[in-house]
């Protein structure tokens, strides 16, 4: 490695991790780079790639590189990795306290930056799209930490009806709180093994719209899809929205209101254990 010995007068390289957690405020943002389908964004193919027209993604940005292009330059890294606490799809803002994520800084000549003049500027730069939770360094196991643990999840929904459901009906999706068993849906189950998985979902709001749509509130164990639990997803989740509400039903705007982190109050699936006798 060219690089493992230092030249005269220049710094070692370390790595190190950076914690934080994102708010995404614009729909479209993916987390990660989002790399063209077609061509992967490889350098030599995506050259004469018709689906990408060369640019190798197929967004501008995504919350890693609003993060990666100020923290990479400033301290004079080899590259940033991003590792989120789960994600978001991209039409869907991630509100509230935000995601969690640890960002990786790859090989860093220059560690010691004021970490809290870069979180502004990365913010200040994204105009609006992100806002950041001030930067905690940790060690590399706290991006293990937040790939294996997972966290139930409030949504805010906009469903459209296909006809103004009953209030007999209403009654009964606001008073659900149970398991629905949800097969991996249709828009997944080319990369996702067909399985059918049960899931603990309670209804929090369900509140008429002007324009007749239903705004909904729900809390959501981890891995819930819950834009096909409302629609049903041609029967693959039952029951869903739809059937409780007697018409048919689909998700026309989703946000994550809240990620459920032990550290963060929000309506809880089921009350935490009472202590065990001794
Ligand atoms: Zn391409």
């Amino acid at each position: 490695m060219a690089d493992a010995v230092p030249l005269p007068g220049q710094r070692p390289r370390s790595n190190l991790w950076l914690e934080s957690r994102y708010r995404k405020l614009r729909r479209g943002l993916p987390q990660t780079v989002f790399f063209c389908p077609r061509c992967k964004g490889d350098r030599r193919r995506k050259r004469d790639c018709p689906d990408c027209q060369g640019f190798g993604k197929l967004t501008r940005e995504s919350v890693q590189e609003l993060i990666g292009r100020r923290v990479v330059p400033l301290m004079q890294a080899k590259e940033g990795r991003f590792h989120g606490a789960g994600r978001e799809d991209i039409d869907v803002l991630m509100l509230g306290r935000g995601r969690p994520f640890v960002f990786e800084v790859v090989g860093a000549r220059n560690p010691d930056v004021d970490l809290e003049a870069l979180r502004r500027d990365i913010e200040a730069r994204s105009e609006g799209q992100i806002e950041l939770q001030p930067f905690v360094r940790v060690g590399r196991a706290r991006v293990v930490y937040w790939k294996e643990t997972h966290f139930d999840k409030v949504y805010r929904a906009e469903v459209a009806v296909a006809a103004p459901p009953s209030p007999d009906a209403l009654a009964a999706a606001l008073a659900f709180p149970g398991t629905i068993l949800q097969r991996t849906p249709q828009r997944v189950s080319h990369r996702r093994a067909d399985l059918e998985r049960p899931r603990q979902l309670k209804v929090l709001a369900l509140t008429p719209m002007a324009d007749g749509a239903y705004e909904l509130r729900v809390v959501c164990q981890h891995g819930t899809y819950v834009k096909e639990w409302i629609s049903g997803d041609e029967e693959r989740t039952q029951p869903s929205l739809a059937t409780l509400l007697g018409t048919a039903c689909k998700c026309r705007q989703l946000d994550v209101e809240e990620i459920l982190t032990d550290d963060v109050d929000g309506p809880r699936l089921e009350p935490p254990a009472a202590p065990a006798e001794a």
